[in-house]
């Protein structure tokens, strides 16, 4: 290489300066995060002083990775599978939505106060109106799992005004939990919790029109919810929070003549509403979709 293509090269990565804002997002495990490769990309396109790392934080070491936020003044995080639900109480100030669903996936760092936020939510009902092919309005749904991302999704069910909302989980108390939490959300449509088997699901699917995989057993072609396909037929909806694009729950879905959509464009969705939050910069979800194209 010339001396003028390196230094071109060199001018034309991320550069960072001693005033560049640090976001990332906390997770275990974290290796397979696209939110680096997106939130860089827009940064970049939009010439602002930002840069976004991976961090990852064991369960253990939460509380004083939280504190690191404002001792080491990161702008911001997002905060990922398995910290939603354990990060509250470490947090000054919860947003009305973050609090009503009992999960945080975005931090932002207002001058030293750490205010927690939810755009997950907003985020899958955006993708799934965006995809336009499933109304939730007085559907039935099951959805598998009780963690972070079920209780952000199903918190936008019940704004969509779904009829029937199952929680189906491994841990059925977890279920039960977040049941009772729901219920204080809406008390309109019927709600209730059962414990993860291969008749539950057979049973609640065959009076569903909707099935949502918020687990991250979908890489797991063994685990039990994934011969789900069994159960899968042409008149459900599947929606997989895995963002990968051919997830074994998705094939599943393709086999069984379901309708069915991934995760790419709620990860979008709720990176563009985070991005706004920490840079007050109108995301450029364009670049962020394109920057994920060729992942
Ligand atoms: P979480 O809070 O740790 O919850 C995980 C849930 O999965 C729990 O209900 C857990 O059941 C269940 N689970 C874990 N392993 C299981 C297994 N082997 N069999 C059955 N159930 C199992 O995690 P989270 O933050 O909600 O994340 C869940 C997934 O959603 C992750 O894969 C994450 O990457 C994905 N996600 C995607 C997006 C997006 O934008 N597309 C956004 C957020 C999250 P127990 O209660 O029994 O432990």
């Amino acid at each position: 290489m010339t001396e003028a293509a390196l230094l071109s090269s060199i001018s034309s990565a991320v550069t960072v300066k001693g005033a560049t804002k640090i976001v990332g997002v906390f997770g275990d495990p974290i290796a397979h995060t696209l939110s680096p490769k997106m939130h860089n990309f827009a940064f970049a396109q939009l010439n602002l002083d930002f840069i976004y790392l991976p961090f990852l934080v064991h369960r253990e070491n939460l509380k004083s990775a939280v504190e690191s936020i404002r001792n080491l003044n990161l702008a911001g995080v997002n905060v990922t599978i398995p910290h939603k639900e354990a990060i509250l109480p470490y947090l000054d100030e919860l947003t009305p939505l973050a609090q009503a669903i009992g999960a945080v996936n975005t931090v932002w760092n207002r001058r030293g106060k750490l205010i927690g936020h939810n755009t997950d939510s907003p985020g899958f009902l955006t993708s799934l109106k965006e995809d336009g092919k499933f109304d939730p309005r007085n559907k039935r749904a099951v959805i598998l799992g009780s963690g972070g991302t079920a209780r952000a999704i199903s918190a936008a069910l019940l704004e969509s005004g779904i009829k029937k909302l199952v929680i189906v989980n491994r841990t059925f108390e977890r279920g039960q939990t977040l049941v009772s939490q729901l219920k204080k959300f809406s008390q309109q449509p019927e709600i209730y919790a059962a414990k993860l088997s291969a008749e539950i699901l057979r049973e609640e699917l065959r009076n569903s029109d909707l099935f949502l995989n918020a687990t991250p057993t979908g890489m797991d072609t063994t685990a039990l919810a994934f011969q789900a396909e069994k159960f899968l037929s042409p008149h459900l909806f599947v929606f997989d929070a895995l963002y990968a694009k051919a997830t074994p729950l998705l094939l599943a879905a393709q086999r069984a003549g379901a309708a069915y959509l991934g995760g790419l464009g709620m990860l979008i969705r709720q990176g563009a509403l985070s991005f706004s939050l920490w840079t007050g910069v109108e995301p450029p979800v364009n670049f962020m979709r394109q920057s994920l194209e060729n992942k």
